[in-house]
């Protein structure tokens, strides 16, 4: 009898390790999301990215070999699990393969450059969560260091996070190619120490009209960034002091094509843009605009 015993318990014990066994409901964690399969494939390796996600991810990892980043629905973020350096010393590629950008209609993605700071940032990420509108930011390493507790706000609540360089410093960083991408892969590891995912898309500071040559952008497609410029810019940093309304009524003009992105700034002296927003938003809802966050898929803005 006791062997009997023994024996259902063994098989159970069995049972539980590959397909559960009894009323394990309680302990059973729910059915996994695709992000969730997607991140655990990516965690097989050496370096996990920090457990510090909710239980439904709000974002993407990227697998060794970049192959699950084909997506459908365009409001959820993509990281890599990896920094390029622990790429390189792996032997996986750093080069995304070519992809299909987003097929969907009318999205409009809204982003912010130059954060976080610890004002008017928060303050948008309080008019997105009322809102319940996905953004991307782009984001300045060195500002990242400062406010790390709003880059792990933005990162947890769902919206995309860029590299928008170290300092913004435009000498530096269009000096050289290899200038250019030290700083990238700088920025790069400060959000990976910070949020444990390396972000793949990029804003060259300014805009890569005028600054990139071609050396830049194939030394960037090497590194596996994808830099988006924008097609519609609130204009929120022009020199004469434009207030809300200026802003809604360029982007109300602007706005569109099936695909806008939306040049906004999120920093400190940026206050008119946190009162822009909401008009923003309406504005473009009622235009029939779905709202998405800047990922490789993305549709480039020309
Ligand atoms: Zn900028």
């Amino acid at each position: 009898m006791k062997n009997m015993q023994k024996a259902a318990m063994a098989v159970c014990l069995a049972g539980i390790l590959f397909s559960g066994c009894g009323n394990q409901k309680a302990a059973t964690p729910p059915p996994a999301t695709s992000a969730q399969e997607a991140t655990e494939k990516a965690q097989d390796t050496a370096q996990p990215p920090k457990k510090e996600a909710p239980a439904q991810l709000p974002y993407i990892t990227a697998t060794k070999d970049f192959d699950n980043l084909q997506l459908g629905a365009a409001d959820i973020p993509v990281y890599d699990a990896y920094t390029l350096a622990e790429r390189r010393a792996n032997g996986m590629t750093t080069v995304l393969p070519e992809l299909t950008p987003y097929q969907e209609k009318k999205v409009a993605y809204l982003t912010f450059d130059d954060g976080p700071d610890d004002v008017n940032t928060p303050a948008i990420l309080e008019i997105l969560r009322q809102e319940n509108v996905k953004a991307t930011f782009y984001v300045v390493g060195r500002s990242a260091l400062t406010y790390p507790d709003i880059v792990k706000q933005i990162f947890l609540e769902g919206h995309a996070i860029g590299n928008h360089s170290y300092d913004h410093d435009y000498d530096r960083l269009y000096a050289s190619v290899s200038q250019y991408l030290e700083e990238m892969e700088h920025t790069d590891e400060i959000l990976h120490g910070i949020i444990g995912v390396r972000p793949l898309v990029t804003r060259a500071p300014g805009g890569r009209i005028g600054h990139f040559t071609e050396e830049y952008v194939s030394a960037l497609a090497a590194n596996g960034y994808v830099e988006h410029d924008w097609n519609v810019s609130s204009a929120d940093t022009a020199p004469n002091h434009p207030v809300a309304q200026d802003f809604i009524d360029n982007i109300e003009g602007q706005a569109t094509m099936d695909s806008p992105i939306i040049l906004m700034h999120c920093s400190s002296g940026h206050e008119e843009t946190v009162k822009a927003l909401p008009g923003i938003i309406h504005v473009l809802r009622d235009r029939g605009y779905a709202f998405g966050v800047v990922t490789p898929m993305t549709p480039q803005p020309w």
